[in-house]
């Protein structure tokens, strides 16, 4: 049912949105791949996706935040693939400091990437779904889309907004076959956490795997990084027609954290 349509995924050349990437090209998925990236590096990741699974990929490095950029991207996207069925809005930034020297530039970023980008590509996607009567929107958002951490201001901010716009667009687009839904993973093993798993290292003196081990559970019952694929096959049911009913939700996957 899914071989032939086309997914773009904000972020897929790391982490969640590459390991997505490879279980969606797995299912004969065609790919737009974005992320930061030099050219060279990016044709070369999608020359190896289009062999390794036969499926048509493309790469784009825009910088999510700049709205041209954007707008090129979605434009090459459509001009290249015919639609967009499936869009994972995926990239994202963190820092992590307390409000009272939150730098604004880190705000406007994290802002900008996390939050407005999807704003930008949702409404590039939607006509060429509401064309097919068939669409898939995956806001990756978070735990902390659900519940607040200290020094987050930007990325909680940013995160509860995705959800509210997820929201919306699934009320909108409810009759036409589309479907939007948050993912809100707790902790996930990819480069995103490594500077925060440093900082903890450094201030207890433990090394980086204890420092991992510290960070995870002093939020999640479940004491376990999830792995980044874990997402991507989660991704894949929400495009299955089996989902096609789970609209407008925010769905937890956290090891607990949110049960509390
Ligand atoms: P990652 O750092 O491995 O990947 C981030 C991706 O976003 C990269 O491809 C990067 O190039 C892209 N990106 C960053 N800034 C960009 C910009 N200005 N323009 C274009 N692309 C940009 O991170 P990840 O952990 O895979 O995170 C993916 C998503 O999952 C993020 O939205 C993150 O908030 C969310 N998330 C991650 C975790 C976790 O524990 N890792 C938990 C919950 C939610």
């Amino acid at each position: 049912m899914l071989k032939g349509k086309t997914a773009l995924i904000t972020g897929s050349t790391s982490g969640i949105g590459l390991a997505t990437a490879h279980v969606l090209a797995e299912q004969g998925i065609n790919l737009v791949l974005h992320g930061l990236m030099n050219d060279d590096e990016g044709y070369a990741l999608a020359e190896e996706f289009a062999t390794k699974y036969n499926v048509k990929a493309l790469f784009d490095g825009a910088n999510l935040m700049e709205t041209q950029a954007i707008s090129d991207l979605m434009d090459k996207a459509l001009e290249t693939m015919g639609s967009i069925d499936i869009l994972v809005n995926n990239a994202g930034i963190q820092h992590t400091e307390s409000i009272d020297t939150f730098p604004e530039n880190k705000w406007n970023a994290i802002i900008a990437i996390n939050l407005t980008a999807a704003f930008h590509t949702i409404q590039k996607s939607l006509p060429s779904m509401k064309a097919n009567g068939w669409g898939r929107i995956i806001n990756i958002a978070s735990v902390h889309g659900l519940v607040a951490s200290l020094n987050k201001c930007a990325y909680v901010t940013a995160k509860h907004g995705l959800i509210g716009l997820t929201k919306v667009v699934a009320l909108e687009c409810a009759e036409q076959g589309i479907t939007a839904n948050s993912i809100c993973p707790g902790w996930v093993d990819t480069p995103l956490i490594n500077n925060q798993i440093r900082d903890i290292a450094e201030q207890k003196n433990v090394s980086f795997e204890q420092a991992k081990y510290n960070l995870v559970t002093a939020k999640q019952p479940l004491p376990e990084m999830m792995n980044p694929s874990q997402i991507g096959e989660f991704i894949l049911f929400l495009c299955s027609d089996s989902a096609r009913s789970i609209t407008g939700a925010s769905l937890p996957m956290d090891g607990a954290w949110t049960a509390q």
